[in-house]
C-alpha cells in the first residue's frame, strides 16, 4: 500500500482490486516460470536489486505478489511470503532463523507436524526444543533468557488454548527472542499478533484462507527486516514456491473470508454450547466458551473439540454421523470431524513415540457452513445411536 491510499477496512481490503489488465476483477493467472528481458541494463537492474521486474517464479510472480500485498495489508504487516504448503511456511520461518546450538521454546499442544519439525528434524541440526504451557506468563518467561525463537500457536491445535500475545511479545522483546505466531485459527479477522509486538505471522492458507477445500498453501507475513532475511538467505534455496494458479484460488477465498467466518463463530457456538449440556460430553475446548481475560480474540472460528465420557464408542459415533465427515484439515465449506486416537497414534511412524499430551477421547469439529440445526441434528442423533 502507498501512503497516498487511504486506510481502508479488512472488508474492503478483501475485495477490492484495481489495477489489472483489462480491467479485470480478478488478477490475471501468470502461468510461466520465467520473466524475461527489454536489455541487457534492465537485466542488471533487476540482479543488483534496482528494480522490482519478476525474475522467476520460484522467487517472484505478479500473481503471488497481489496475494501478498492483501496478506500484508490484512496482517498489518510490511512483507510476506508465499509457500506450497502451512508447514512449508513454518519450516521456512524456523530453519531460516536458527543456527546449530540454538534453543527454541514452543507452545505445548501445536499443531502435531509443527511439532514434529521441531522434534525429529530441528533436533538432527543440534537445535532443540523446550516445550512450555502457553497460559502460564511465569513458565514462558523463565524458558526465555538464552533462547532463539518462541514459537507460538494461539489458540493451539486439539486442546484450543490461548496465549496471552500482549505479555509474551513484551517479554520475548525484553530477551531479544523472535517470536512467531500460527495465526491459521483466527486469521486476521479475529486477531491481529504483529499489532501486539509478534515479529512474525505464519498460515496454513490451505484453511480458511483458501476456504474451499481445494488448496494446499502457507504465508509468512511479518516486519521487512526479517523476511528480507529469509528471501536473502534461506527461502529461495529451500524453493517451497506457491503457484500462480493456487494463488488466484486464495484469492478468491480471501473475498469472503470475513463472511464466512461470521457463519462458522455463530453455528460453531451453538453447537459447543449445546455439547457443553449433553451427559455423554465431559469436556468442551472452545475459546468463546472458556473466556479468558487476557484473549487477543474478537471472534472464533469454527473450530474446536470435545471429549466423549467412557459410556460413548467413539467409531460408532462417527460412523453414525451424516454430515460430518471424518477427515483431516479443516477451513473449507464441510463439516468435519476427527478424533484424536486416530491422528495421534500413528502406530509405525518415526513419531509414533512423541507425546503430544492430547486426551485420547478427544474430538474435534470442524464447523462448516451447512445449516447449524441440521449440524446438531447430526451430532445429537449420532451421540444416542453410540
Ligand atoms: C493445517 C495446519 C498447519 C499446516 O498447514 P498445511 O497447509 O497443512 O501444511 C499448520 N498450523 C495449523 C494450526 C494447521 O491447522
Amino acid at each position: 500500500m502507498t501512503d497516498k491510499e487511504p486506510q481502508r477496512s479488512l472488508d474492503t481490503v478483501l475485495v477490492h482490486d484495481e489495477g489489472h489488465a483489462e480491467g479485470a476483477v480478478s488478477p490475471p493467472i501468470y502461468q510461466t516460470s520465467l520473466f524475461t528481458f527489454d536489455s541487457y541494463q534492465a537485466m542488471v537492474d533487476r540482479f543488483r536489486g534496482d528494480s522490482d521486474q519478476a525474475l522467476y517464479s520460484r522467487v517472484d510472480n505478479p500473481t503471488v505478489s497481489v496475494l501478498l500485498e492483501k496478506i500484508s495489508q490484512l496482517e498489518n504487516g510490511e512483507k510476506a511470503l508465499a509457500f506450497s504448503s502451512g508447514i512449508a511456511a513454518i519450516s521456512n520461518a524456523v530453519l531460516g532463523l536458527v543456527q546449530s546450538g540454538d534453543r527454541i521454546v514452543c507452545v505445548k499442544h501445536c499443531y502435531p507436524d509443527t511439532y514434529r519439525l521441531l522434534q525429529l528434524i530441528c533436533a538432527r541440526f543440534d537445535v532443540t526444543t523446550e516445550f512450555v504451557d502457553g497460559s502460564d506468563l511465569a513458565a514462558v518467561e523463565e524458558a526465555l533468557p538464552g533462547a532463539r525463537l518462541l514459537y507460538l500457536e494461539t489458540p493451539t491445535s486439539w486442546l484450543f488454548e490461548e496465549q496471552d500475545l500482549n505479555s509474551i511479545a513484551e517479554l520475548a522483546k525484553r530477551n531479544g527472542v523472535t517470536t512467531i505466531v500460527d495465526n491459521s485459527w483466527a486469521t486476521p479477522i479475529f486477531q491481529q499478533p504483529l499489532r501486539v509486538g509478534i515479529d512474525l505471522v505464519v498460515h496454513s492458507a490451505s484453511k480458511y484462507i483458501s476456504g474451499h477445500s481445494d488448496t494446499v498453501a502457507g504465508v509468512l507475513v511479518g516486519q521487512a527486516a526479517l523476511i528480507d532475511q529469509l528471501t536473502s538467505e534461506t527461502t529461495p534455496y529451500l524453493g517451497a514456491k506457491l503457484s500462480a494458479q493456487e494463488a488466484s484460488l486464495l484469492l478468491r477465498g480471501l473475498r469472503t473470508l470475513p463472511l464466512r467466518l461470521q457463519r462458522h463463530q455463530e453455528s460453531a457456538l451453538l453447537i459447543a454450547k449445546k455439547l457443553s449440556a449433553h451427559p455423554g460430553v465431559t469436556a468442551v475446548h472452545h475459546p468463546g466458551l472458556n473466556l479468558n481475560s487476557n484473549s487477543c480474540l474478537s471472534g472464533y472460528g469454527g473450530l474446536f473439540s470435545f471429549e466423549l465420557d467412557e459410556s460413548i464408542d467413539i467409531p460408532t459415533f462417527c460412523d453414525a454421523l451424516s454430515l460430518f465427515r471424518l477427515g483431516v484439515s479443516w477451513g473449507g465449506h464441510e463439516s468435519l470431524v476427527m478424533p484424536s486416537e486416530i491422528s495421534i497414534n500413528q502406530a509405525g511412524s518415526p513419531s509414533a513415540a512423541i507425546d503430544f499430551g492430547v486426551p485420547s477421547r478427544l474430538i474435534r469439529l470442524f464447523v462448516g457452513l451447512e445449516d447449524s440445526e441440521e449440524l446438531w441434528q447430526d451430532l445429537e442423533s449420532a451421540l444416542a445411536n453410540a
